[in-house]
């Protein structure tokens, strides 16, 4: 289905994902720029149960929102305080940026490249299994162990955005280079001993295309697990949601960015979706210029350079860690190939943006709002 530019709908995040008996509540408690963790409550919800919100900064480089329907303030706040706990301890374990004192992380993992078996938490080894099994799926349009490739990339943009004057493209030569190192078959796991084990001293993991979703898919099966059924998390607008906005009936509302604004809360369209992951990937999450040209962050396995297919890409799906690991996937597949395999995925739907063009696979009709 395709369709050209069908509406246009410019709302703040939150009026849209919350219902007008709250919103003045909520918003308020979204302020551009947060420093700690606020919660703010006392909103009766139509169910009768208390909705309550909490922001906070720290996990995966982004601002966590997650919004609940709990007995009490209290219970809410017990349950968000494992939410935020669990995300924490996710983004200690999956960052290859980062090291922290007696974690073996991602990190760990790439700095022991080439020098034996490292034992590792189960979880990391469930990350890893995700972004395999996402390159195969894919064809390899993601691949984890794009990691020096990307490496270059990330470098020139972080001098490139520091100094605009002078940014470059990283050399054909050296990407060419780093690409001999890009090998995920070579990627060994072993889940009786507990490790993964990269044999050349040069590979590098990058788990960026997913990590952000099975982190917030992790979170989220823990407050289900803590007994609450109604709830929306955020991670950095990595989108699970669970339940109903009004504990009844009323699905969560969620909207998609106009991938030509710079304002993030304008939204091209809407989804009413529940019990579902939301997950976009756009040419507007990073991004630096040079000579007049705009470069992102999604980089095609096979010209080496961002790929030029789409604006942004969504995928819908019950669980968000496959809908993430699948987004950068699409964005690297043309349409007909990205059809095929979100049609084969049970419940899933996937929207792509490109200039002024929106296509939507076949489910997605079920929960576009108009
Ligand atoms: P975000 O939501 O943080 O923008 P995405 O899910 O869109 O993340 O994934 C983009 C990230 O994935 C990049 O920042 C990079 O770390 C990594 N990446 C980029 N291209 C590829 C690729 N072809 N295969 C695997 N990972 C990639
Ligand atoms: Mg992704």
């Amino acid at each position: 289905m395709k369709i050209r530019r069908p509406f246009h709908v410019v709302l703040l995040a939150l009026l849209l994902l919350l219902p007008s008996a709250c919103r003045s509540a909520d918003t308020t408690a979204v302020p551009p720029a947060v420093t700690a963790a606020t919660t703010v409550a006392g909103v009766t919800a139509e169910a009768g149960l208390t909705r309550s919100s909490r922001q906070f900064l720290g996990v995966f480089d982004t601002v966590t929102t997650f919004i609940g329907l709990a007995e009490s303030e209290a219970d809410f706040a017990r349950i968000a305080d494992v939410v935020e706990r669990e995300l924490t301890r996710y983004h200690q374990l999956f960052t290859s940026f980062e090291s922290y004192e007696g974690i073996t992380n991602i990190w760990t993992v790439n700095e022991r490249a080439g020098k034996g078996p490292v034992e590792v938490d189960p979880l990391i080894l469930d990350l890893l299994e995700q972004s395999i099994a996402a390159n195969a799926r894919s064809g390899g349009r993601v691949n984890m162990a794009l990691g020096p490739v990307l490496q270059l990339w990330h470098d020139c943009r972080e001098a490139g955005l520091a100094d605009p004057d002078n940014a470059r493209l990283p050399s054909m030569t050296e990407l060419e280079a780093a690409n001999c190192h890009t090998d995920i078959s070579l990627v060994e796991i072993d889940r009786v001993q507990g490790t993964v084990t990269l044999p050349d001293p040069a590979m590098r993991l990058d788990v960026g295309s997913g990590a952000k979703g099975l982190a917030c898919e992790l979170a989220a099966q823990q407050a289900a697990a803590l007994g609450m059924r109604h709830f929306l998390l955020s991670v950095g607008g990595n989108i699970r949601t669970s339940g109903f906005r009004d504990g009844r009936g009323e699905p969560w509302r969620v909207g998609i960015r106009e991938p030509e604004s710079e304002d993030p809360n304008d939204y091209r369209l809407a989804l009413a979706v529940s019990d579902m992951a939301v997950v976009t990937s756009g040419v507007y999450e990073r991004f630096y210029t040079v000579a007049g040209k705009r470069y992102h962050h999604i980089i095609d396995p096979d010209t080496l350079m961002p790929t030029e297919r789409y604006d942004s890409v969504t995928i819908i799906a019950p669980d968000s860690g496959l809908a993430d690991s699948l987004t950068t996937a699409l964005f690297n597949m043309d349409r007909e190939a990205g059809l095929e395999l979100i049609e084969a995925l049970d419940g899933a739907g996937a929207i792509w943006m490109a200039g002024d063009d929106v296509w939507y696979s076949s489910r997605v009709g079920a929960w576009l709002l108009d």
